[in-house]
């Protein structure tokens, strides 16, 4: 199994922040997460992981490849949704990266070439 690059582990300390920001407000749980929490970050941390633009990857919400689940991707826009905005308080470094991700080009996929199926949801 390959190492992700900077970004992507910049982005999986991006979303494990602000997940525990979310929890912490919204669970009650004061360090680490709750069974919930854990499990959505443990999905987008693989999601991440299995990005098929890696270190040319546009922010989530500008991607055209959907690669979360429905359910997942609902909770996660709760998540940015919330902590989001607070993030620029407690994480200014990490915001303003994400800030400067969002000016990026969105990529497409050459869907041929990267040899994926159109759909996702394998649990590699
Ligand atoms: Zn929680």
């Amino acid at each position: 199994m390959s190492q992700p690059g900077p970004r992507i582990v910049r982005e999986q300390r991006t979303i494990r922040a602000m997940t525990r920001l979310y929890c912490r407000d919204h669970h009650r749980i004061s360090d680490g997460l709750c069974e919930d929490c854990e499990n959505l970050l443990g999905y987008a941390l693989r999601r991440l992981g299995t990005c098929p633009f890696q270190e040319a990857k546009p922010v989530c919400n500008l991607c055209e490849v959907h690669c979360y689940s429905r359910s997942m991707r609902l909770r996660v826009q709760d998540v940015m949704r919330y902590s989001g905005p607070r993030m620029l308080l407690r994480h200014p470094l990490l915001s303003l990266w994400h800030m400067l991700d969002k000016l990026r080009p969105v990529p497409r996929l050459d869907w041929k070439t990267a040899g994926l199926k159109d759909k996702g949801g394998d649990s590699g």
